[in-house]
Parts: structure tokens; sequence; C-alpha cells
């Protein structure tokens, strides 16, 4: 706060002054007897004189100065005054204590009872819209800015002080902003619950996404999902990954017999059960289709996935009686193959459960089957069928996927098919083919021999010399190859390739005996592949050769068996190093 020099001292000691050097100068005039000559004393008077007149100045404006400050203060006061009365917030709510100011009730001369809404303190008319005052309505103009002036009330406040003016309008402006701040944060809760609605909808139309809704299982997409997210990380964790995959035996006669909203009911039943039966929290289940079910197993091996189907199994043969059947109509067959013993990935783990559960349903239904124990001579034409309606439209992925899972369990081959067609591609590059081709050849080095699965294992790992009969057989294996994939429409370039893989350069291959360059070119580079990786291989009749062995093989049945060039530039590969390392171990 201004604290100003007590006032007019500077003034008063100036008039001081100058009235003592008056004095002086009379009494010196006065009294010559004192000074001997006024002459020499006249710097007496002046001095005093000066002094006066200068100190008499400079209070003068010290006093402007005083009085100027003193009407700053009051104004500053009235000002924090005003305020004062003006922002009373609580809350938002903004009111007038001045007692000054007259009420409605005053005016109206009615008691608070008769407005139970509002304090007689705190209320002004027109701040409050329909405040009732017996019956009538007092106050109107509440939210409407500039309204107030025709209130009687507001009229009476403002008609004595103008200021009071200026307090409404800040007042009627703070109320609308009220106002506002209410619509707004009215408008946000509202878009904050329909936000909370939306986030609802969303998590049950997700659910339903990946819901199947008969049984109450995921259904297929998501466990298409599921099983890669969990492979992945069964990987990672370097942990066992078990999939069982069942299917309902005999299910449409269920629908023949019973109808099929009795064979729904059994769907659902199997669906109960197959939920109350699951580590909560760590299995999961899916409807894959139809009567087919899958279970994943994370971190459990196949010995304990195999006995965890087989009690499922049993549990299903037990639902016939509460589902008031007789036995026949209720039961499964289940598949089990696990990571890593059997699959490298989420496709090759699900083609391995799919070709156990067909092996289980060939062996005659309602057993558990495993890939490792399924040899793949147990497979026969019947199953070839089957396998080959399974791959109709299917994606290449999934033929991959099923060649990859019948290798996983190829005891006889030290090098895979991964392998093979790592090498393809080199060769590829080096014979000049575009990417698009040489990702063809790739394809048919790995999967040149998937018609194995059709002809008996007996015959293929037969240590004797195989009858006249069995080797038929055996020489049927590229035609098989040709029908399990010509329905994949995708990869039909690959088909020549291996249905003529075992065609040899002199013609006396099989099965149409082409000759030399009729041959087509990829299925002479995978015959030539194919013979190497089986020298590498042991065998029932004999052990692997070297690498030094096998090349000497090669260019033993160059001009013969190969194309020479072909097995040069093979030769070529693997002598300069450049075949992947795999290969060069091999030996
Ligand atoms: P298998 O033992 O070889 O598996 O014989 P199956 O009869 O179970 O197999 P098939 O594939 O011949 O028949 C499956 C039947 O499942 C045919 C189909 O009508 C029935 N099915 C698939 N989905 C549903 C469904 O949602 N509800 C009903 N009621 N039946 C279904
Ligand atoms: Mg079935
Ligand atoms: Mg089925």
């Amino acid at each position: 706060m201004y604290k100003p020099f007590p006032r007019s001292t500077a003034f008063r000691f100036g008039l001081a002054g100058a009235a003592f050097g008056f004095a002086y100068a009379v009494f010196a005039l006065i009294s010559p007897s004192i000074f001997s000559g006024f002459h020499e004393y006249v710097h007496l008077f002046l001095a005093p004189l000066l002094l006066g007149g200068a100190a008499f100045i400079v209070g003068r404006e010290e006093d402007r100065i005083r009085e100027q400050a003193r009407l700053l203060d009051a104004a500053r006061r009235r000002f924090s005054s005003l305020t004062h009365f003006a922002i009373t917030e609580r809350d938002w709510e903004v009111s007038f204590h001045d007692p000054a100011i007259p009420t409605c009730w005053q005016m109206k001369k009615c008691e608070s009872v008769d407005c139970p809404s509002y304090g007689k303190h705190h209320v002004r008319c027109w701040l409050v819209a329909g405040t009732f005052c017996r019956g009538e309505v007092q106050g109107h103009f509440a939210q409407k800015l500039g309204d107030c002036s025709r209130c009687e009330v507001y009229q009476e406040a403002v008609e004595h002080d103008p200021i009071n003016e200026i307090r409404e309008n800040f007042n009627s402006l703070m109320w609308a902003l009220r106002e506002k701040e209410e619509m707004l944060a009215a408008a946000n809760q509202d878009l904050k619950d329909q936000f909370h609605e939306l986030e609802a909808l969303q998590q049950k139309t997700r659910e339903m996404a990946e819901t199947d809704m008969l049984t109450g299982l995921k259904n297929h997409g998501h466990f298409q999902d599921q099983l890669k997210e969990e492979v992945v990380h069964a990987q990672q964790q370097g942990k066992p990954l078990s999939l069982i995959m069942f299917d309902l035996d005999r299910f449409k006669s269920v629908n023949d017999d019973f109808g099929h909203q009795r064979g729904d009911q059994v769907l659902k039943a199997i669906g109960r059960l197959v939920r109350e039966e699951m580590r909560i929290g760590r299995d999961y289940a899916a409807r894959y289709g139809g009567e087919e079910f899958v279970i994943i197993m994370a971190g459990v091996d196949s010995a304990a996935a195999i006995e965890a189907a087989d009690k499922l199994r049993a549990q299903i043969r037990r639902l016939a009686k509460d589902l008031e059947m007789p036995q026949r109509y209720v039961a499964a067959s289940f598949g089990v193959a696990d990571l890593p013993t059997c699959a490298s990935d989420a496709g090759s783990l699900i083609s391995a459960a799919d070709a156990a559960l067909l092996f289980a349903k060939r062996k005659g239904r309602d057993r558990v089957a495993y890939f490792r124990d399924l040899s793949r001579t147990e497979l026969k034409e019947g199953d070839l069928d089957k396998l080959h309606s399974r791959l109709e439209g299917a994606s290449l992925q999934t033929i991959r996927a099923l060649a990859e899972a019948v290798d996983a369990c190829d005891q006889y081959s030290a090098i895979d098919a991964a392998t093979m067609s790592r090498v393809a591609q080199e060769m590829a590059v080096r014979l000049g083919m575009n990417q698009e081709q040489a990702d063809a050849l790739s394809m048919a080095a790995r999967l040149h021999d998937i018609g194995k699965i059709g002809i008996p294992g007996s015959v293929l790992r037969k240590t004797e010399k195989l009858s006249a009969e069995e080797l038929v057989l055996v020489r049927q294996h590229p035609e098989m190859g040709q029908r399990i994939l010509e329905e994949a429409k995708q990869i039909q370039e690959l088909v020549a390739a291996i249905l003529y893989h075992h065609e040899r350069w002199d013609g006396a291959g099989y099965p149409e005996h082409l000759q030399g360059e009729q041959i087509p070119l990829m299925a002479r580079i995978v015959g030539i592949m194919d013979a190497y990786r089986a020298m590498l291989s042991d065998r029932p009749y004999r052990k692997a050769l070297t690498i030094d062995e096998a090349v000497s093989e090669l260019r033993k049945g160059a001009g013969s068996q190969f194309d020479p060039r072909l097995v040069d530039l093979f030769v070529d590969l693997v002598r300069q190093g450049e075949a992947p390392p795999e290969l060069k171990q091999a030996g």
C-alpha cells in the first residue's frame, strides 16, 4: 500500500524557512549596532529566501502527487469492494451480497416460503428464471443477457447506482457462461455414455464375430489367428504345444435319423462338455466347422494331449445317455499332433492333426490317433481320395504345410525339403529363370514326393528287393502327386515337374518314357535333386553316401539317367560351396 510522506511537510518547512529569513532580515535592519553595514550581510537575507522558495515549489509538487495517489487508492478500494460483491463464486454460482440491492421478496412483499426453491439472501429475480412468488413469475431474464433491464427489481437497483448496471451485466454474462458450461458438461456426459455404449456394443460384436453361435466355442477364423499366435509364443518360450482335432462319428446319421434339431442339440452338448473340460485360462477350443472341433493345449506335450483327448472321447460317449440316444450315434474320432515334434508352424500342425484324425477314422472311429504313430503306410487308396478332396481348392500354403507335416516325420531324409527348395532357387538363378519360375521350381522340389502319401509304407521301407507288383505301386507316386495337386489350380505349372521327375534322359524312366529335352526342364532338375537327396540319406539297405561318392554317382548317370548339362551345373554348385551348408554337411 502507498504510504505518503507526512502531509505537506516540505511545504511547511519551505514556509518556515522563508519566514525565518524574512524575520532575520528585518531584525538586522532595525538593529544596525549588531551589523556594521547592511551590504555585508545581504546574503543572510538571500539564503533563507532562496531556500524557502525552493522548498515551497517542491512541497507543492509533492502535494499534487499525494492527492493523485489518494484518489487512486480510493478508486482501487472501491473497485475491490465492487468485485467482492460481484464475484462471489460458489461452484460457478455467482451472486450478490450487496445489502443495498433489493430482492424480489422485498419488492413483492412476499416470504421466502412462497418461493421454497430459493433462499432469500442470494436470489435476485433477474438471475432466476421462473422464480415464483405468490404464484407469479417474478423473474424471467436469467438466461438472457440484456433482458435484465426489463425487471423492475433491476430497474430499482440500477436507478440509484449506475455501477450496479455494470455488475449486473457482468453477472448476466457469468450466468450465460455457466449455462453454456452446463450444456457442455451435459453434452460431454452424453458423449461419454454413448461412447461406453458403443464400446460395449463393439465388444459384443467382436465376441460375436469370433464365437460360434451354436456351441458357444470360438469359430474357425478366430482359431486360425489364435493358433498362429500360440505357435509363435510356444516357439519363443521353447515349450511344447499340442493340437487336438476331433470329428463326430457318423454324425450325418444323427441328422438323418433324428432330424437336424437333435443334431444341433448334440453339437451344443459337445460345446458345453468341451468348455467344462478345458483347463481354464490355458486351453483353447473352437468349432473348426460342421461337426469338427479343435483344442489347443499350450505347454502340453503329446503324451498328455493324447491322454486328455482320450478322456474327452470317453466323456463324449457318455453324452449319449443324457441325450437319450443310442450309443452308436454319439462318439468322436481324435487326431493329435504337437510342436515341435510333428510340425514347424501352425499350418503344418493343423495338417498333421488332420491327417491323424483321418487315420483314427479309418482305423474304426471312436479312438485317438497321434500323428507320429501314423505311418504313411496305413493310408490307402480311399484315404488318398479323401485327402484329395480336402485339398480341393486348398491354398498353396495348405499344400505346402501338408508336405511339411509329412516330411517332419520322415525319418529317412537327411536333408529336409526346405533345403531342397533353397537349392532349387539357386539352380533357377544359374539357369536364368525369372522369379516366378524359380518359385515354381522351388515348390516342385519340395512337393515332388507328395504322392508317396498314397503308397504303403511297408513297401516304401522294404529292405528286400521289391516284387514286381510293389514296384508298380511305387512307380505310381508321381501320378498320385499329380492327382493330389491337380485340384489346386494355382500350381498347375508344378504338376508337370512332379509328374515327370522320374523320367530319364535316355527314355528309360517312368511314367511316360519321355526322353532328353522332352522332359520338362523343371522335372529334370527335380530328378537330379531327388536322386542326390536319396544318395545322401541312410536307407534300410545301405548307409548314406559321402558328397564325393554322390557327386561321382551323379556324373556316372549324366547322359543316361540325367541331363548332363544340369548335372555339371548342380555339381558346380555343390563343389563351389554355393549350395547351402546343410547340403554339404549332409555328406
Ligand atoms: P464320419 O464319421 O466319417 O465323420 O461321418 P459323418 O457322417 O460324421 O461325416 P460327414 O462329413 O459325412 O457328415 C457330417 C454331417 O454333419 C453332415 C452335416 O449335415 C452335419 N452337420 C454339419 N454341421 C451341422 C450343424 O451345424 N448342425 C447339424 N444338425 N448338422 C451339421
Ligand atoms: Mg463326422
Ligand atoms: Mg466332418
